[in-house]
């Protein structure tokens, strides 16, 4: 039997399919060509939205008695920009001195072509795992995310698909592997604040309202005081003020509105809820205590608008699983891992509606770059992480 052992191999397989979102490119064909052999059952589901492109997804179950495994991630890539600027054709997978290009070589090809590898070696020094292990593949999470992640998981639910706990490959490591695994992340939520004046004559004030001192006074109250000072897992609740605008090309007239947005990133002393909640009486507040302007009396008259759906935090307590693949990683590599909640969102946030989840994966630095790679022997270590943690999760 020639099962896919080398990490290496799968990955140039997989850099050599262009599937830039929304474009299978081959890429989940070649996946399968790995998986088949192995004894995969595997489906390819499609789905669609109006208003988005149709998008095609991988899963794939190896089944056997005893817990159930998920490994989450994309076979899809951001395009490469100007391939000029590449020293290595994106599509290639060159190898030079040690280091293995192409786009999705970090970002998350290679996470992938570990996984799989891993599972080969599993079987092969100790036959099929004691359970079940499934890759829940996406072609869309750098694009829309619309027909990716949250519909494939919906789906396989709805055939009775369960899991136990689940691995997202990306790449979680800023300098070495070994350098930190995710374990939650923070939520997010963004909003609009629009405050409205009354347009006039910049000398004749009293005949229009100036909606500048009122956008300023509640971008004011937005940042300070601080929401909080952190938690145990958690950096503290961060605002940012994205942009002000009120884009009067002239000096001599008053605007009649000003809009600003900010997004905040927040920790577990929030729900989206009860922070949008004191978004609404920091703002009140600050409406009726200061005035748009000397002698006026009113409130500012503001709206805020909430964008988006926001995005909840979460903070996986599983230690069979995070104990488990910080344990795997410090056997490997040498190191204990960074249990983190730090960075932006991930399809985790999706995956831990269904079961614990924790992020690891590659090196991240060149990932979206120009000469997007990944050193041959991170791919060979990560590979031997993921089994270590296949034999300790399955024993
Ligand atoms: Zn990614």
């Amino acid at each position: 039997m020639n099962l896919p052992v080398d990490p290496a191999a799968n990955l140039a397989a997989l850099i050599r399919c262009p599937s830039v979102t929304p474009a299978e490119g081959g890429a989940l064909s070649a996946l399968q060509a790995m998986l088949a052999p192995m004894g995969f059952a595997i489906d390819r589901p499609t789905f669609s939205e109006d208003g988005t492109p149709d998008v095609e997804n991988l899963y794939g179950r190896l089944s056997g008695n005893g817990p159930h495994l998920m490994f989450a991630g994309h076979t899809d890539v951001v395009p490469v920009g100007d391939e000029a600027d590449w020293t290595h054709p994106p599509f290639a997978a060159e190898v030079a001195d040690g280091w293995m290009f192409g786009r999705g070589a970090v970002d998350m090809k290679g996470g992938i072509a570990c996984f799989v590898a891993a599972i080969a070696r599993h079987i092969e020094a100790n036959g099929a795992p004691k359970g079940s292990v499934s890759l829940l593949i996406t072609g869309d999470e750098e694009g829309p995310s619309i027909n990716g992640t949250v519909k494939l998981l919906d789906w396989a639910a709805k055939r009775g698909e369960s899991w136990d706990a689940a691995i997202v490959g990306e790449p979680t490591n800023p300098e070495a592997l070994g350098d930190m695994i995710k374990i939650g992340r923070r939520g997010s939520i963004s909003g609009d604040i629009v405050v409205h004046g009354r347009q006039g004559h910049a000398a004749y004030p009293h005949l229009a309202d100036n909606p500048v001192p009122g956008i300023v006074t509640l971008v004011d109250a937005l940042l300070s005081p601080a929401f909080d000072q952190g938690t145990g897992n958690f950096q503290p609740t961060n605002l940012e003020v994205t942009t002000v605008d009120v884009g009067n090309p002239a000096t001599n007239v008053i605007p009649a509105r000003a809009k600003a947005s900010f997004n905040i990133r927040f920790n577990d002393t929030w729900t989206a809820e009860t922070l949008q909640a004191e978004i609404h009486n920091r703002l009140d507040r600050a409406a009726a205590r200061r005035k748009l302007r000397p002698g006026r009396g009113e409130k500012i008259n503001f709206e805020l608008i909430w964008r988006d759906r926001p995005s909840p935090v979460f903070l996986t307590r599983d230690e069979k699983l995070t104990a488990g693949l910080s344990a795997s990683v410090e056997a490997v590599t040498g190191r204990k891992p960074v249990l983190s909640t730090s960075g932006g969102t991930s399809d985790a946030r999706f995956i831990k509606d269904h079961c614990p989840v924790v992020e690891f994966g590659l090196v991240g630095q060149t990932m979206h770059m120009v000469d997007e790679r990944v050193a041959l022997s991170d791919l060979e270590t990560l590979t031997r992480i993921y089994q270590r943690f296949l034999e300790d999760w399955f024993a």
